[in-house]
């Protein structure tokens, strides 16, 4: 695989950072991860405007590469033939000697390598996904879109470890949102309720556009907080983020939700949304 590090494009076992990194000691970094269809990146504008707010609400200044990142996206899809999967890009403050203080004139490192999956056709998508509920722990800007990803991290395994695919965390009552991924629930009268948006949750690009396809296709959509026994008794559940899209949810803390299959609604949006999203991949 051809990974691309500091404004090269190299093998992978030939790309080096420094252990000084601030990513590596600090978790001082952000990341976003594009989606590839028919080689092509979907809604990069989308992650693109996030990776800036990401830098600027962290004063992380931008580094080399910053103004043809479009073109190092797509040299890297194409060097590694990538048909279907994701780019993934990360920022760090660079290498420092270690201190708690930003150094004085930082330099960020820029990295992105590719990652080969079965998106369109996930298995997981065509079951739908068990979740379990665990407590959200992580710290208090999450819409900041960080490597900190440790919490996140224990929450898949909480869940492999219950046998389930995912965790959805629950903070005062409240469903947050997944550990890598947006949450929503589909009420009995067929409303789309998800948490909105403050510095709770992780702003998802594919959030944005499946509620803008959600209302055009005249489905109810509340954004607000709902809780776990609410989504226990709705009538579907789903989760939406770059690689996964729109996947039902069809079991939370063991208890069936419908038929125990992906419901209607988040098998249309998914459609919707896989259609719309090759569209406009660029
Ligand atoms: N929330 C969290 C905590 C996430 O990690 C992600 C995916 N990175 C999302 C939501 C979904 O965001 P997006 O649709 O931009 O992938």
């Amino acid at each position: 695989r051809i990974v691309y590090v500091n404004g090269e494009f190299l093998p992978e076992e030939e790309a080096k950072v420094s252990i000084f990194d601030r990513g590596f000691l600090m978790a001082d970094g952000v990341y976003e991860v594009t989606s590839v269809l028919d080689g092509k990146l979907v809604d990069y504008d989308g992650h693109l405007t996030r990776l800036e707010r990401s830098l600027a609400e962290l004063d992380m200044p931008e580094p080399d590469g910053m103004d043809a990142l479009l073109e190092i996206h797509r040299e890297l899809v194409s060097r590694n033939n990538l048909k279907e999967g994701c780019v993934y890009l990360q920022i760090t403050r660079g290498p420092a000697d270690r201190d708690f203080l930003y150094p004085e004139t930082p330099k960020p490192t820029l990295v992105l390598f590719t990652l080969a999956m079965t998106l369109r056709r996930s298995p997981k998508a065509e079951k739908g996904l068990r979740v379990i509920s665990i407590d959200d722990l992580r710290w208090g800007r999450r819409d900041i879109k960080t490597v900190q990803l440790l919490y996140p991290s224990m929450g898949k395994m909480m869940a492999k470890h219950a046998g389930a695919d995912d965790a959805w965390m629950v903070e005062n009552g409240h469903v947050t949102e997944g550990t890598s991924n947006n949450a929503y629930i589909v009420t009995q009268d067929g409303t789309i309720v998800t948490r909105q948006l403050s510095h709770d949750i992780l702003h998802g690009i594919t959030r944005a556009a499946v509620l803008r396809f959600a209302r055009e296709a005249q489905i109810k959509v509340e954004e607000r907080p709902f809780t776990l026994d609410e989504a226990k008794a709705a009538s579907e559940a789903f989760i939406t983020s770059a690689t996964t899209f729109v996947t039902g949810v069809v079991e939370i803390d063991g208890v069936q939700l419908g038929d125990g299959t992906p419901g209607p609604v988040s098998r249309r949006l998914r459609e919707i949304y896989l259609e719309e999203a090759a569209k406009q991949a660029v």
